[in-house]
């Protein structure tokens, strides 16, 4: 396990954490993309599986022999989240018979508008965003916002997503 500073935010506060596997573990992510919830993207070709927690809080990336979870506090964070997903990772594994594969990739993104009407479009600016529309158009390219409006349904807007257009 080794943690990074993000190159792209000199100077943030928060880590990367990669996790080397020993063993290649590109069987099980056709089974992690059908059983996992919330935002999931997998690219079969290149063996490569994006995950979003449902609460959007960490986002994972499962690669043949390494796993990447963004963002991190600190070591002991990064220790408890390590063990946490290998659990996660071996339980599937342990239940693939009981697991449709999915090979699929994620389908097109919702439009700005589709996301726009979940909001409750008071533009009250709590999320930052001076209006609705924009945090709509905001969250539509960086999922990681949704938490930034305490009004948005995330159940409505995770189901929006995974049924794409
Ligand atoms: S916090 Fe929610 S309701 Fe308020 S402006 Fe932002 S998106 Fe609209």
């Amino acid at each position: 396990m080794r943690l990074e500073s993000p190159g792209c935010h000199p100077g943030a506060n928060w880590y990367r954490v990669f996790i080397a596997l020993e063993n290649d573990i590109s069987e099980v992510l056709p089974y992690l993309n059908a059983d996992l919830r919330g935002l999931v993207d997998y690219d079969h070709k290149n063996k490569i599986l994006l995950w979003a927690s449902s609460r959007i809080e960490k986002i994972y990336a499962f690669r043949p022999h390494e796993i990447g979870i963004t963002p991190i506090s600190d070591r002991e964070e990064a220790r408890e989240l390590t063990n946490r997903i290998i659990g996660i990772v071996n339980d599937v594994w342990n239940r693939r018979n009981e697991i449709q594969p999915n090979y699929e990739g994620k389908k097109a993104l919702p439009t700005v508008m589709d996301i726009y009407k979940l909001l409750p479009r008071t533009n009250c600016k709590e999320c930052g965003f001076p209006t609705c529309m924009a945090f709509a158009t905001a969250l539509r390219n960086d999922s990681k916002r949704l938490t930034s409006c305490s009004y948005m349904p995330e159940d409505a807007f995770l189901k929006l997503v995974s049924q794409g257009q």
